[in-house]
């Protein structure tokens, strides 16, 4: 299957890329939240988290962790957010995962808040006994 981020990392596509490995690669976002807002990209198409094996996600999450870093290193911004938009009613745009690490400057207007719903009395209780797993 062939995506976006399939042509890019062929280089059909240009991209400024940051790292990559085995397992993953790491472009800069072109439209970004904020100035070096960087994607982790799976070098093989799993188009959501529920068809990523499980050792390629705990491998995004260390890579995340080091991109994480060199932002913080780099642009001293003192926080990130790292998003998985996971399915297209969720806002992912290109079904082929990806992790969104953005960083966050106090006060830079960049909300990444959602409108919260509530629970009705004994709500949470009886939908927390139907949603636990193992
Ligand atoms: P998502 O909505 O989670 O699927 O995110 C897709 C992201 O890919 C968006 O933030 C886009 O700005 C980004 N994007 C799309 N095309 C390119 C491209 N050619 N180079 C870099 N980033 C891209």
């Amino acid at each position: 299957m062939e995506t976006i981020f399939t042509k890019i990392r062929a280089n059909v596509i240009p991209s400024t890329k940051v790292y990559e490995d085995e397992l993953c690669f790491v472009i800069l976002d072109i439209n970004p939240v904020n100035k070096g807002h960087l994607l982790i990209i799976t070098n093989e198409v799993y188009p959501t988290l529920a068809d990523t094996p499980d050792e390629i996600l705990a491998h995004l999450l260390v890579v995340a962790k080091k991109a994480d870093a060199k932002l913080r290193e780099v642009l001293g911004c003192p926080a990130t957010n790292v998003v998985i938009n996971n399915g297209e009613a969720s806002g992912q745009e290109i079904p082929h995962l990806h992790l969104h690490i953005i960083p966050r400057y106090a006060d830079d207007g960049k909300h990444l808040r959602f409108a919260k719903d509530h629970y009705s009395d004994g709500e949470i209780a009886e939908l927390g006994k139907s949603l636990e797993f193992h």
